[in-house]
């Protein structure tokens, strides 16, 4: 079992028994008392903090933190070991100690303190702020073998999502009980998937004010957005990558959509800096563990591109659509063979019949504007080539939206030219007007006509201003969230082999923008 954890952090008694009280109705399955954090800190101090807790009838670790090792206040070495010593004494279940601190008087102090509490367990901790540990299995077994009832615990920060999987590692290979996850964004993985690989406890904050080490999640969004409970060593694992991914709304749609058919599935963001190289190892990461249980991506920026190489590059299945656009927005694992997939070109077109009321057939040399010519008019303009609309694409850079016009046999106009577009449909696919930009148009609004269809892709905020203008001149309107929807129920139809509950998608979306 993997024990949720969750600090309790606070300065005085009171404070503490706010923070024991909240973290208990949030979920917590075990509460970690940070006595370092405590002013005026005494061994009495933390009996009746102890007492405190029993109220909340949940197991407690009782932790110090030397100040070297991301401890609160500086507190003198003899105190904090009498602290843990006393701890064990009034019956913590669990004491952590700093394996650097655990030789000596101090090793011995608390060998007798455990010899009288036989219930009570020594967590040996060792943390490192700035990277990876040089040998992390070394490490583990250096603790193992200075004292073997000790639960190690060996927590570093990873720079990158690829330094996590070290840590998959050992405890994919441990039996025995183990902590071990990444600090920081890029280790943001290793704390939730620390329960399907069993590690002995995971950290969760009260909220984002109470936080002890970077990268923690809140208590709600373990629960809530990432699927704690339902998590096990059986749970297969999804993911957008990308990079920035912070703000990525499809860990909540894909969820929710996974947990609303039951699926024994967990959606996760995968944050993956850097370019192709980092990408490839990643993927090969992701292919030399099969027992890490991941099937399939999203792939949003920088990395379509890379997506479709990759799956070239390992003699995937491409969806030709896939191949003509240059770029893939998802990926499945199935046995180290990848499939890849766009789903960006049939959410388009879908979001344009289905307002419309038209047919794919219908848009047949139908005459389209599109602005853009960036990763999504890649996709637009396909879908549409493949209809055979008779498209136009407007672009800033002039090389750019030539050179896409010629790849799909449209014509080339420059951004100056809008001033006289005369098409049923015209088609946002910059990035103008997207949050926080929200006041930005990319067409003058006197140049919209009230016979024309105006689709913007931009989905956030949901009515921008450019749909807000053609909507007052009484022309019809598409909407970007549309487009979004109708691609990620693809990516699940692929995922689970059922349709999604689209309603739910649109409810999330629709909440978690209108919050912005
Ligand atoms: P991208 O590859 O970076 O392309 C951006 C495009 O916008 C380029 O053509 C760029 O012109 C143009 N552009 C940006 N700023 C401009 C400015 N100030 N003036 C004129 N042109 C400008 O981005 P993308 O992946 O295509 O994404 C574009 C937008 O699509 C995103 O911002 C997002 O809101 C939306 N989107 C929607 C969905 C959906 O499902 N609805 C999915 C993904 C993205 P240059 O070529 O001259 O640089």
């Amino acid at each position: 079992m993997t024990y949720l954890t969750v600090p309790i952090a606070a300065k005085d008694l009171k404070e503490a028994a706010g923070q024991i009280k909240t973290a208990t109705q949030a979920g917590a399955e075990l509460l970690e008392l940070r006595t370092d954090f405590l002013e005026n800190l005494s061994t009495s101090l933390v009996e009746k903090l102890i007492t405190e807790t029993k109220t909340a009838n949940l197991p407690v670790i009782v932790t110090c933190r030397d100040k070297r090792q991301g401890g609160a206040i500086e507190y003198p070495a003899q105190l904090r070991v009498d602290v843990l010593a006393a701890a064990i004494k009034s019956g913590a279940d669990f004491i952590d100690l700093e394996f650097e601190n655990f030789s000596g008087q101090n090793r011995k102090a608390i060998t007798e303190a455990l010899s009288q509490n036989p219930k009570s367990r020594l967590i040996l901790s060792t943390h490192n702020f700035k990277t990876k540990f040089d040998d992390l299995e070394q490490l583990y077994s250096q603790i193992k073998k200075s004292y073997q009832p000790a639960i190690p615990k060996l927590i570093f920060t990873a720079n990158h999502i690829n330094d996590c999987f070290e840590a998959f590692d050992l405890l994919n290979k441990t039996d025995d009980d183990l902590i071990t996850f990444c600090m920081g964004q890029a280790g943001f993985i290793s704390r939730i998937i620390a329960k399907k690989l069993n590690s002995f406890v995971t950290f969760a904050s009260i909220d984002d004010k109470t936080t002890t080490a970077p990268g923690q999640l809140t208590i709600g969004q373990f629960k809530n957005l990432y699927r704690y409970d339902s998590i096990n060593s059986d749970t297969e694992l999804y993911g957008i990558i990308g990079s920035p991914i912070g703000h990525s709304l499809s860990p909540n749609i894909h969820n929710a959509c996974f947990a609303d058919i039951g699926a024994d599935k967990l959606y996760l963001p995968l944050l993956i800096e850097g370019g192709r190289d980092e990408f490839n190892t990643f993927m090969q990461n992701i292919l030399e563990r099969d027992w890490l249980g991941f099937k399939g991506f999203s792939v949003t920026i920088p990395h379509k591109q890379n997506a479709l190489d990759f799956a070239h590059e390992n003699k995937g299945d491409i969806e030709p659509l896939a191949e003509k656009i240059g770029a893939a927005n998802t990926l499945l694992i199935n046995e180290r063979q990848i499939s890849a997939y766009n789903t960006d070109y049939a959410g388009a077109l879908d979001a344009i019949t289905s307002t419309l009321k038209i047919t794919r057939q219908d848009l047949k040399d139908m005459p389209i504007a599109v602005m853009g010519a960036g990763g999504v008019a890649r996709a637009v303009v396909a879908g549409l080539a493949e209809s055979k609309a008779k498209v136009t694409i407007y672009n800033r850079t002039v090389e750019k939206g030539q050179n896409l016009a010629v790849q799909f046999n449209c014509s080339f106009k420059p951004l100056a030219e809008l001033s006289k577009v005369d098409s049923e449909l015209l088609i946002n696919c910059t990035s103008i007007g997207m949050y926080p930009n929200v006041n930005a148009t990319p067409i003058a609004k006197n140049h919209l006509k009230k016979d024309m269809a105006v689709f913007d892709t931009v989905y956030n905020p949901v009515e921008t201003l450019l749909l807000k203008q053609a909507e007052k001149i009484g022309a019809k309107t598409i909407s970007g969230l549309d487009m979004f929807i109708n691609q990620a129920a693809a990516q699940f139809k692929l995922f689970t082999d059922t349709d999604a509950n689209t309603n739910l998608m649109r409810n999330i979306l629709s909440n978690c923008l209108s919050e912005e």
